[in-house]
């Protein structure tokens, strides 16, 4: 673990944390999809289950011009006739718009529902001609089995059509048993408008004929009565509206008054009438005229129960989603915050500590530490990077310090040439060999006098010029150096010795023809040198030697006359120098 970066330690944390969030999210998140997934199917099933109960009560209400027309003389009424086309009208339309399958999950399968609507559509289109054959004949050619046979055909159809009822409430009720309770009330509801459109529609054959009832007419009705006072019994009590006491209150009383106070008794009053003889005291058109209306209740019943149920549904849903929306919005807020949180911590703490490390090696290491401007500049960080600033002034002080102290021990302070320490410290310098080199000395003839003469501060000033004529005489890789008081050390990288002494000849030239003016006396005066020139090599092994051999060299150019340069070794010169060592060698005899 140590072994991982910072970084990728923040990375691996903020991926658990993400991880912890969405599972956390998710088990907010699936629950309530599950919920809006379930309302919506839930809408769906009751805003088809309405079309479905519509369309039943389009075939139900199909029966009542169609009665009307089968009361009448063959187009005796363009009214009668125009109303029966648009009844149909709408009960295809309301057939139709079932052709669609339904959205939600299927018990049964679709071929099963194609079916139902079919024979359904077959029926209609048997009853239709019957009731058509019906209405084309004389009124007084027609027989009421003719009559009650199209009524009974219009019957088939409805009866046909509860295969669709029934597929659709297996198909929705299967899956979602909260749908059990508000289909099995629309069914009683529809079943309720169809038998009392039934109850009427099974004694209008004999009515239209002015026949008296026979037995299956008063059985047939008498059942139809039957399951109209048990479905009304089944619906006392019942919450049609919720939350809603008093509409569904208003309702029933409607229904009680209305329907089964004045419709059905005049049905009542006609089957008794029926049983005795034809002459009924309403006609065909006129039960047909006040039993109709009647019925209105019971299709207003039917619409406000299932507007109410869809609209709970439809609420329903709408609260689902909203919470959906709210768990996904505050899903997306958490990981966008972590994200951003991640982001920050690298942007405005892990990038600038990892620069603040960089730099503080950088500054161990003495290498250039870069910019410090495109760090981020968040508060904790900024008083950071200006103690490291801080910290890069002192140590840039203290390195010019040390140069400067490193340059004031290795230069000679009046000259600004390289000090005697200096040169050692070339001349001495470890290599393979020791590099071979040739080394002037150069001493200011009779200084001493220049000294006593005009003082010594102008001394300072001859030794300060003839050194800076000296060192604008070199090469870069030559070094001049103050060797002792008024002597000065030229080094230069070549083992040819002739040259070197055409190049002191060159120096000693130059300098006897400077003219140096004294500032304070306003005094012009030269100065000559005498130089020695050897040749050798640097190291341990020959520096001595070499200083040695320039010394002599130079020995022999003061006792030579001075103002001149004379190489080591000449042959011209061995008596000189065998004559300056007798002293020397005397003592060392004598000391032995
Ligand atoms: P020679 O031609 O034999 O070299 O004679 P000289 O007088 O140059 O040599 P000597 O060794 O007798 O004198 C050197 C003088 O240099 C003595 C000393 O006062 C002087 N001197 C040494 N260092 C300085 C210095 O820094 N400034 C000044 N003004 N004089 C110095
Ligand atoms: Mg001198
Ligand atoms: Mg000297």
């Amino acid at each position: 673990m140590n072994r991982i970066t910072l970084e990728g330690k923040l990375l691996f944390a903020t991926v658990i944390v993400a991880f912890l969030t969405l599972i956390l999210t998710a088990s907010a998140l699936i629950p309530t999809y599950a919920s809006y997934r379930s309302t919506q199917d839930n809408l769906l099933a009751v805003e088809r289950f309405r079309q479905v109960l519509e369309a039943a009560s389009r075939i139900s209400a199909e029966r009542g011009p169609a009665n009307d027309i089968m009361a009448i003389e063959p187009g005796s009424s363009a009214p009668a006739t125009q109303r029966l086309t648009v009844f149909r009208r709408i009960s295809d339309l309301s057939l139709d718009a079932l052709d669609e399958p339904p959205h939600v999950g299927l018990a049964s399968s679709l071929s099963d529902l194609k079916t139902a609507l079919a024979e359904t559509r077959a029926q209609l289109v048997r009853a239709r001609a019957a009731v058509d054959r019906v209405a084309a004949t004389p009124l007084a050619e027609r027989q009421p089995g003719d009559v009650q046979n199209a009524i009974g055909e219009m019957i088939g159809v409805i009866e046909n059509f509860q295969h669709v009822v029934d597929w659709h409430v297996a198909a929705f009720t299967g899956g979602h048993s909260e749908l059990t309770a508000p289909f099995l009330t629309g069914r009683m509801i529809s079943d309720m408008r169809e038998y009392g459109g039934r109850a009427a529609s099974q004694i209008m054959g004999p009515i239209a004929t002015r026949q008296p009832l026979r037995d299956s007419h008063i059985t047939d009705a008498s059942r139809t009565i039957g399951r109209l006072m048990e479905l009304r019994r089944l619906m006392q009590g019942q919450k049609i509206v919720s939350d809603h006491d008093a509409l569904s209150a208003r309702l029933m009383k409607d229904i009680d008054t209305i329907f089964f106070g004045s419709g059905l008794e005049l049905v009542k009053k006609l089957i008794a009438q029926g049983k005795i003889s034809g002459d009924y005291s309403v006609s065909a058109v006129e039960l047909t005229h006040d039993f109709v209306p009647t019925l209105q209740p019971l299709e207003r019943l039917r619409a406000v129960f299932l507007d109410d149920v869809v609209k709970r549904y439809r609420s329903q849903h709408g609260a689902a989603s909203y919470r959906l929306a709210v768990i996904g919005v505050v899903t997306a807020c958490a990981l966008a915050v972590l994200f951003a949180l991640f982001r920050s911590i690298r942007l405005h703490m892990l990038n600038p500590l990892l620069t603040a490390r960089r730099q503080i090696i950088a500054l161990a290491d003495g290498s250039p530490m870069g910019d410090l401007e495109a760090i981020s500049k968040a508060p904790e960080m900024r008083s950071l990077f200006e103690a490291l600033e801080l910290l890069r002034g002192k140590l840039d002080e203290r390195a010019e310090y040390e140069a400067r102290l490193k340059m004031q021990a290795e230069k000679d302070g009046l000259t600004g040439v390289w000090n005697r320490r200096a040169l050692e410290g070339f001349g001495n310098a470890p290599g393979e060999g020791g590099e071979d080199v040739c080394l002037m000395l150069v001493d200011i003839d009779h200084f001493k006098a220049v000294n006593d003469t005009y003082g010594h501060l102008t001394g300072d000033t001859v030794l300060i010029e003839i050194a800076s004529l000296l060192q604008g005489a070199m090469r870069a890789t030559d070094i001049v150096a103050r060797y002792g008081g008024e002597e000065f050390a030229v080094l230069v990288s070549t083992s040819d010795l002739a040259a070197s002494l055409d190049f002191a000849e060159e120096l000693r030239r130059r300098i006897e023809a400077h003219v140096i003016r004294d500032a304070e006396t306003g005094i012009d005066l030269s100065v000559t040198v005498s130089i020695g020139v050897a040749s050798g090599t640097c190291g341990a092994g020959g520096w001595r030697q070499l200083i040695a051999a320039a010394d002599e060299a130079l020995y022999c150019a003061k006792k030579k006359g001075r103002n001149r340069s004379c190489v080591f070794g000449d042959e011209a010169d061995r008596d000189i120098v065998e004559n300056a060592l007798v002293p020397f060698r005397a003592r060392r005899s004598a000391s032995l």
